[in-house]
């Protein structure tokens, strides 16, 4: 449930990051797509002021051309002769607005444009003079061009403080939209990548310390990596892992049981044997210790397997390795040798005391009521055993083997049902 609520918590943080993303580069599209158009109406009227001022510039530099002359009556006809009037631009520019001061201004320019052409021309036909008329003119022109170049510089710092208000929302939308991925970056990083990191290092330092058991492993990783550490993702794999552990573990132990054990009778197998012995009789050997090895035989098993069928010989067998586990001590081995023979492997344990156990279980055998034992020779079920001992009756594993196989096989010719120690029948030369 906590997992769940985790999860989806992180998914709507990862929508939300997703769908700012979005709305911000929407937002700067619009913004800038609004900025430029508002910039380049505000650059336009700018422009438009400019040549504003640039007509009144030329039609002043003309009036002092003029005035210069006044003073002047020689050449003051003259000079209105060659005066051409400057063409004027500032006329009907939208930016400027159709009730502003400017348009005003503009109208006014033209006004006295056209007014002055006339003048000049009447002057020029003698009709009238200047009379001061153009040093007035001046004075006006000279206040309305100070208006005009202050509207000039505010249209100036409009157009930079459009720019500089535009540059502050773009690089505040990307702090703000950068900062809120970063944050949501660096989450995910601690609940995830350094989780797996700890997690990975943690499997590895298992690994190098060759744990006895993959399930003590998993458990340890469970362990030492406390659940609150990790996001839900993290947990959950873990727990795969740890899931995964057992599993394999259980089927190892299985697997482990398979490669040591004899299916039906559930004793060791002769390969699981083997190791023990070799490593038992060289125990032996190194301390000057003692091994006693015994070798059983069902006694006219083929009669019965015959007589009763193989499932009933297999349930005999099973019985007897039942019977055998439970009169061994839990120091000795029993093993299922092949077929109907067994091999009990007795560490630290003189002929006399393994003769002794093997009587025990011969007896248990005996009594032990069989189905159908009736038909057996004798009337019940027997086993015979022969015994050898380390370092008395062979000098190595295999002629231990060998040895106290040869004993039951005297067992078996001198009537079964019986156990010979292989001393008995030891002859001089004999040991090897
Ligand atoms: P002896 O007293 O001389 O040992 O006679 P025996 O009949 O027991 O010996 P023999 O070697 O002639 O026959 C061994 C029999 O053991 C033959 C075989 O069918 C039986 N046997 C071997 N392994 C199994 C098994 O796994 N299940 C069953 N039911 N019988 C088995
Ligand atoms: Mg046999
Ligand atoms: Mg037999």
């Amino acid at each position: 449930m906590r997992q769940s609520s985790e999860t989806f918590n992180r998914n709507l943080h990862f929508k939300a990051v997703v769908v700012a993303g979005v709305i911000c580069s929407m937002l700067l599209l619009v913004g800038t797509a609004g900025f430029l158009f508002y910039q380049t109406r505000l650059q336009q009227r700018a422009d438009e002021i400019q040549t504003l001022y640039k007509d009144l510039l030329d039609f002043r530099s003309m009036l002092t051309k003029l005035q210069l002359a006044e003073e002047r009556p020689e050449i003051f006809r003259k000079v209105i002769q060659n005066t051409t009037p400057v063409t004027l631009h500032s006329l009907n520019y939208p930016e400027l607005g159709e009730q502003s001061r400017l348009s005003e201004i503009a109208h006014w320019l033209q006004s006295q444009h056209s007014m002055l052409e006339k003048m000049l021309r009447e002057i020029e036909m003698q009709k009238s003079g200047a009379e001061g008329i153009i040093s007035r003119k001046i004075l006006q022109l000279d206040e309305v061009m100070l208006q005009v170049s202050l509207e000039l510089h505010h249209a100036h710092e409009q157009t930079s403080g459009t720019i500089q208000f535009f540059l502050f929302i773009v690089l505040l939308i990307l702090l703000l939209f950068s900062g809120g991925a970063t944050t949501l970056i660096i989450k995910n990083y601690r609940q995830t990548v350094i989780p797996l990191n700890r997690l990975a290092g943690t499997l590895l330092q298992f690994n190098k310390d060759l744990p006895e058991s993959i399930h003590d492993t998993a458990e340890d990783v469970k362990k030492s990596c406390p659940k609150d550490c990790f996001s839900s993702d993290i947990n959950r794999v873990t727990e795969t892992i740890v899931t995964f552990c057992q599993d394999l573990e259980m089927k190892n132990r299985k697997l482990d049981e398979l490669f040591i054990k004899d299916e039906k009778t559930n004793l060791y197998n002769y390969r699981h044997f083997k190791e023990h012995l070799i490593g038992d009789v060289a125990r032996a050997k190194r301390y000057n210790d003692l091994v006693s090895l015994a070798m059983l035989d069902i006694d006219h098993f083929k009669a019965y397997n015959d007589a009763n069928g193989h499932i009933a010989g297999d349930r005999v067998l099973q019985r007897i390795a039942e019977i055998i586990l439970e009169e061994c001590r839990h120091t000795d081995m029993p093993a299922r040798f092949g077929g109907e023979e067994f091999a009990i492997l007795f560490p630290r344990t003189d002929a006399a005391q393994a003769r002794g156990i093997v009587v025990r279980l011969m007896e248990v055998i005996c009594a032990e009521p069989f189905e159908r034992e009736r038909n057996q020779p004798g009337g019940r079920l027997t086993i015979s055993a022969g015994i050898a001992t380390f370092p008395h009756d062979a000098q190595g594993w295999y002629s231990l083997i060998n040895n106290a196989d040869r004993a039951l096989y005297e067992s078996k010719s001198t009537g079964r049902n019986k156990v010979i120690n292989y001393e008995e029948i030891r002859t001089e030369g004999s040991l090897s």
